[in-house]
């Protein structure tokens, strides 16, 4: 049935998990899917998880990538809320893949480990929630272990993330006394998510808590809950959608712990799709005209067929099957024939979709990342980021005659964001840069597998890449002209500057202080 625009984007929720490997984003991943129905029995994703311990580890899950839908969006419903999950990869060389994709969600569970706190990589993924203003909902796991004392583990968020927490359940026991969570607020207890309703109790001294605390915890949980509810910041609804305050759950989310509770946040009080900032306007979700955005290529998910499923995320209006997009880049029509929504385990032809969701759109390479989709305005989502890479390599082929191939191939690459690549202006061979030398593993086996195009990747004099820009544009001609042969060109033909360390960057930077040598170019 043909749904509302307005009342559909009012229940969808699209979110990420943030977090350090090991905290426990698969098995949380799981059990969302779990309660929300999309999967019988958890375990599925665990089978596919990107867990990465080695490189040939990682080479074999690319390959395995055809029946591996799980890897970039899930869908579930639970209650009245449509949830879209969009899964981040766990290894930190994929980073760039990870900054793209949260570029997407409205908002994130960040999940901390209860015995370790705020680890490195949750502490860089949150610096760029923040930079978005992605509100955050914190999930405190494996509270059935050994773990910190929750006021501890608050006051950590509290210092290390410079943000105010405000719990919005309370851990009953800990460790192996774990057995439920309180919430503060409604003073009801949920025993674990077995227990699809909280039961109502008249505060935490009362029979039904005691029964789930041994004898000798019981003061003390009574004495704890008084001080969190009149120690801590209770929910404010704003400073958390502006991203200054963090709800936070405890649970578990392996002994089926806290999941509830956190589905029902987000339900709650989980934003909605928001409006999103293009070039020329802000675009708001409700509006009828269909706007999207590409943020995500998935290659090979069938590889019997050179398939390409760009993931958009949709901004406003309603996609429809069928639909004759405008992709803003070209200027071209495209015709949206197959547009498909990824479960757990299978995906389904999209009839239509709204502000919120991400289809899979499949293609043969005229989407890129970063593209814009719409009804036909000339606008420009410009949210989809670029990282300076950190390994800059020239690429060598064994064989002479492919050179036309391999071009064609590291362009493809290129635009599904496996690597960045720069053409240098001196007409010298491409370089290939990327974040993580995983990438530079991924990049190879693809080229061997999908071109049979054997390379080595060889050091480049460079090792420092910038965009360079300034408000009069003739300086950065002047640059340009003064610097040619360390000048590049990206695939959107911007030029960027190569040093070869970062000292001859600086030393340049201080010469040209008009021009602006940007880290991240945010397609602006
Ligand atoms: P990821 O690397 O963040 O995806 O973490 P996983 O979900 O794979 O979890 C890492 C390890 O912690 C696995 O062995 C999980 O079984 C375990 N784990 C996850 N959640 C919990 C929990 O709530 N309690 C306990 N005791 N172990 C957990």
């Amino acid at each position: 049935m043909a749904e509302d625009i307005e009342q559909a984007v009012s229940r969808r929720r699209t979110f990420a998990i943030i977090a350090h490997p090991d905290a426990g984003k698969t098995t949380l991943t799981e059990k969302l899917l779990l309660f929300g129905g999309a999967i019988q029995l958890a375990g599925e994703v665990k089978a596919k998880k990107d867990k990465i311990q080695t490189r040939s580890d990682w080479m074999k899950i690319e390959r395995e990538r055809g029946i591996s839908v799980v890897t970039s969006v899930m869908t579930f419903e639970y209650e009245d809320n449509v949830f879209n999950l969009l899964d981040t990869p766990g290894h930190e060389d994929f980073a760039d893949d990870t900054y793209r994709t949260l570029s997407a969600v409205d908002s994130a569970v960040m999940v901390i480990d209860a015995a370790k706190g705020i680890e490195p990589r949750t502490l860089k993924l949150f610096e760029v929630c923040r930079l978005r203003d992605i509100p955050i909902i914190t999930f405190v796991n494996k509270m059935d272990r050994e773990s910190r004392d929750p006021f501890e583990i608050l006051d950590e968020i509290e210092q290390k993330l410079a943000l105010d927490t405000a719990p919005i359940t309370w851990p009953i026991g800990r460790g192996k006394t774990f057995s439920g969570t309180y919430h503060l607020a409604l003073n009801a207890v949920r025993r674990g998510d077995d227990e699809k309703e909280r039961t109502p109790v008249n505060g935490p001294d009362s029979n039904r808590v005691a029964g789930l605390l041994p004898e000798n915890e019981r003061e003390a949980f009574i004495e704890e809950l008084e001080l969190a509810r009149e120690a801590c910041r209770p929910l404010d609804i704003d400073a958390f959608r502006e991203g200054h305050l963090t709800p936070v759950y405890f649970g578990s989310a392996l002994r089926n712990y806290g999941v509830r509770d956190l589905i029902e946040a987000l339900g709650a009080f989980g934003p909605p799709p928001r409006a999103q900032e293009a070039d020329i306007r802000k675009v708001e979700a409700t509006e009828d005209k269909m706007t999207s955005f590409v943020f995500k290529i998935q290659a090979n998910m069938d590889p019997n067929h050179r398939d390409r499923i760009a993931f958009v995320r949709v901004c406003s209006g309603k996609l429809e099957r069928g639909m004759k997009a405008k992709l803003v880049r070209t200027g071209k029509p495209m015709s949206l024939s197959a547009p498909q929504f990824f479960f757990a385990r299978t995906r389904v032809t999209a009839d239509e979709a709204f502000a919120g969701d991400v289809v899979g759109i499949p293609n043969h390479g005229t989407l890129r990342i970063g593209d814009t989709l719409t009804e036909g305005e000339e606008i420009l989502f410009r949210g989809v980021p670029n990282f300076a890479p950190e390994i800059l390599r020239r690429v060598r082929l064994g064989d002479a005659m492919k050179a036309k191939k391999l071009k064609e191939a590291l362009h493809q690459m290129a635009e599904e964001g496996v690597v960045q690549l720069f053409s240098p202006e001196d007409g010298s061979p491409a370089i290939v840069g990327v974040v993580g030398a995983l990438q530079l593993d991924v990049l190879k086996e693809r080229l061997n597998f999908e071109y049979t195009l054997p390379v080595e990747f060889e050091m480049s004099r460079f090792s420092v890449c910038r965009w360079i820009s300034a408000d009069d544009k003739a300086e950065v001609l002047r640059f340009i002209e003064a610097h040619r042969g360390d000048i590049a060109r990206d695939l959107d033909n911007d030029p960027v500057f190569l040093a070869q360390h970062a000292f001859s960057l600086n030393y340049e930077a201080e010469r040209w202080k008009a021009i602006r040598f940007a880290t991240i170019k945010d397609y602006q």
